[in-house]
């Protein structure tokens, strides 16, 4: 259902009304070549599911992932194991910040979800286990869904990630004491940092996530025919939890402001799946106290508001 159909006004409309919130967040700098991004940033791209593609600002500038990687290796992880995932790690919002070590000890080192940082490194394990090169297969699938050849990871980002991937590591080690890694916490750690230092701009990422607003099925680009991607059944199972667990222990406020499913990263970067219409990427720095675009989650609350996007779907 869409109540309004000029979507270039409507985005115009937005870019100019969320340029007050400038200087309302903080750029994510507990990770140092993070902290060197321009602030005052904004970018947002839409593709619908019939073809269209609309932008408005910086749509285009390649940002830090971070996070928003998860959702993609989450999807490899199940594509290969099912629902022998969930021996590994949960399915609940985990109500605490993204990369709390606490509620690994009461839950025996079981990650809540695999969107919080535990539970990514789970996923990255089991692809470790899975892939020789995981870093490569990784981008491949990424260059596919985006249809862009030339994607890859910021090495400075990796770099800086990975030297101080402390609370990572002892979250890593933890699990390890319980079982639940496979792989030396090290060998899984330079796939995380690599994989979250992965760089898209708006206008790729919503191409590269187009698949989970369409049934699971990505549409044949780089040459190659439409593939079914993720089956139908999955890639539901998959907005569910980018619903319920995709913007860290701010999902229920998502959920109540935005209504889609989402995923969010410290790049300042949020994807939004408006299941059978469109996806929507959009990409700000500065954070609010979650770690969550402060300009992103506005622009995205303004547009399910001016198209009635998410209104049925839910
Ligand atoms: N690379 C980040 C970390 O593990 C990802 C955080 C995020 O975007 O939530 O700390």
């Amino acid at each position: 259902m869409t109540k309004r159909t000029d979507l270039p006004a409507l985005l115009a409309e937005i870019h100019r009304d969320a340029q007050p919130l400038f200087g309302q967040g903080r750029v994510a700098d507990y990770i140092p070549a993070l902290a060197e991004v321009e602030p005052r940033r904004f970018g947002l791209a839409i593709a619908t599911v019939d073809g269209q593609t609309h932008s408005v600002g910086d749509a285009h500038t390649p940002f830090s992932l971070q996070s928003i990687t998860k959702l993609f290796t989450f999807v490899l992880a199940l594509k290969l194991e099912g629902d022998a995932v969930w021996q590994r790690v949960g399915r609940e919002p985990s109500g605490a910040a993204f990369n709390s070590i606490v509620q690994l000890e009461t839950e025996n080192g079981i990650p809540r979800n695999p969107f919080i940082n535990a539970g990514a490194l789970v996923i990255t394990d089991i692809l470790t286990t899975r892939y020789a090169h995981l870093d490569y297969a990784l981008l491949g699938a990424l260059r596919r869904l985006a249809d862009e050849p030339n994607l890859h990871w910021n090495p400075r980002v990796e770099r800086s990630e990975r030297e101080t991937a402390h609370r990572n590591m002892a979250m890593a080690y933890f699990m390890k004491s319980h079982g639940n890694f496979r792989n030396e916490p090290e060998t899984v750690l330079d796939n995380y940092c690599r994989q979250c230092a992965t760089e898209m701009s708006c206008a790729q990422l919503a191409q590269a996530t187009l698949f989970l607003a369409n049934d699971g099925r990505d549409l044949g680009r780089l040459g190659e025919p439409d593939e079914q991607f993720l089956s139908a059944d999955a890639t539901r199972r998959v907005n569910a939890l980018l619903l319920t667990c995709g913007a860290y222990d701010a999902a229920g406020d998502f959920a109540y402001r935005i209504g889609l499913p989402v995923k969010t990263g410290v790049g300042g970067g949020i994807v939004a799946i408006v299941p059978g219409v469109a996806t929507i990427a959009v990409w700000s720095p500065e954070l609010d106290a979650k770690g969550n675009s402060v300009l992103g989650a506005f622009a995205l609350e303004r547009l399910v508001q001016g198209t009635g996007w998410g209104h049925t779907s839910i």
